[in-house]
């Protein structure tokens, strides 16, 4: 039996019709850039947010940097950002001039240690970056209370947890405003790059807009100096049309997890922790073994494709050395971060392949 990491292929069977249509009528009408099929979508994604505003771009990378930007913070000013996350957290950071600001993650949520933010606060700390990492919420009453307390811009990461909720409330919806990304393989995925901004503030959505498309609202009048980061007509029609099987996708996801959960039961296994205040999504069902490599090559031998999320801390990366300038440790992410190992997840899984991945994993993990 071989078990791809993700189907996206079965999930497009699935929804054939719906995503030839979208393409056939976008193609039909060549609205390629802009036009009323983006507009379509930020409005069906803002409503499904519960946000005011959704400002489509071209990537979830283009987005946090546009955020950024929007919320001015440029040369010398500190971003909080966790040290476990997509490189895209921090270089967004470092490419607008600013200072990225690691905080070292919790050992069994992997999202940042808020007990370690106010540590970190400098009078030069203008924003923290709460990733949802896998798809499990931050913990967003402290890191909203401490950023309250230090006036500082909340952008959530939401790259990965389309849907999540933290105490009932969806994740991009607590602070200053979210970015999302839409790569093939996340919760919400297009078939290539994709990305939006979700926020309820009017002027910094009119912003991002203007940055997002040449610094113009209207045609020829370019108030700043923008970018070209737009989502093309073709992706927003495959995300409208995906958009509505999103919460069934996201169910199925959950209860995979759950599965998963009950196949690890009283094993070595160390299974995700799910904190009753919170709706973890499952973008990524991520396991920890003291032995990954070899779990890994049995899985691999026995058709088990797996996923490492991520082997280097930002931190440890050669990329953002200068920036550590003494600022502490990550030990507790360097700590476990040999032993994560994602398992396949998406919710056209079977039970009969999780149960296959588990019996490879539980025959060699320690
Ligand atoms: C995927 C991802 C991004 C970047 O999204 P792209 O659309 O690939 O640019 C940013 N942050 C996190 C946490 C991600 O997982």
């Amino acid at each position: 039996m071989t078990i791809p990491f993700v189907d996206l292929y079965a999930q497009y069977l699935s929804i054939k019709p719906d995503i030839d249509a979208a393409i056939e009528t976008t193609i039909k009408n060549s609205s390629y850039i802009g036009g009323r099929v983006v507009t379509d979508f930020e409005e069906k994604f803002a409503a499904w947010v519960g946000a005011k505003y959704c400002i489509a771009a071209g990537n979830g990378t283009d987005t946090l940097e546009i955020l950024l930007k929007a919320y001015g913070i440029g040369a010398g000013d500190e971003v909080i950002i966790p040290s476990h996350s997509w490189v895209s957290t921090a270089e967004t950071v470092v490419n607008v001039g600013g200072i990225p600001v690691f905080v070292d993650t919790d050992a069994r949520l992997y999202t940042l240690d808020v007990d370690q933010i106010e540590k970190k606060i400098t009078p030069r700390t203008k924003a923290i970056i709460p990733v949802h990492l896998f798809g499990l919420p931050a913990e967003m009453d402290r890191i909203m209370e401490i950023a309250n307390k230090h006036n500082l811009i909340v952008i959530e990461d939401c790259a990965q947890c389309h849907g999540a909720e933290y105490k009932g409330k969806r994740t991009g919806t607590f602070g200053n405003a979210a970015s999302f990304s839409f790569y093939p393989g996340k919760n919400l995925g297009a078939y290539g790059d994709a990305g939006c901004i979700v926020t309820n503030d009017e002027n910094i959505a009119k912003t991002c807009r203007m940055i997002a498309n040449h610094g113009q609202l209207k045609k020829h009048d370019h108030q700043i100096a923008g970018r070209n980061s737009r989502l093309d007509g073709l992706q927003a029609a495959i995300l409208t049309a995906k958009l509505k099987y999103l919460d069934k996708w996201t169910e199925a996801r959950i209860a995979n997890a759950a599965y998963y959960n009950e196949l690890f039961k009283d094993s070595v296994v160390i299974t995700p922790v799910i904190p009753e205040h919170s709706r973890h999504v499952f973008h990524l069902y991520v396991v920890q073994v003291n032995n990954r490599s070899q779990v890994q090559e049995v899985l691999k031998e026995a058709g088990i494709e797996t996923a490492v999320h991520y082997p280097v801390p930002m931190p440890a990366m050669p990329a953002f050395r200068e920036y550590l300038n003494g600022s502490g440790s990550y030990d507790v992410n360097e700590g476990y971060k040999d032993k994560l190992l994602s398992l396949p997840m998406f919710p056209e899984l079977t039970q009969e392949q999780m149960q296959f991945v588990a019996s490879k994993v539980l025959s060699i993990a320690n």
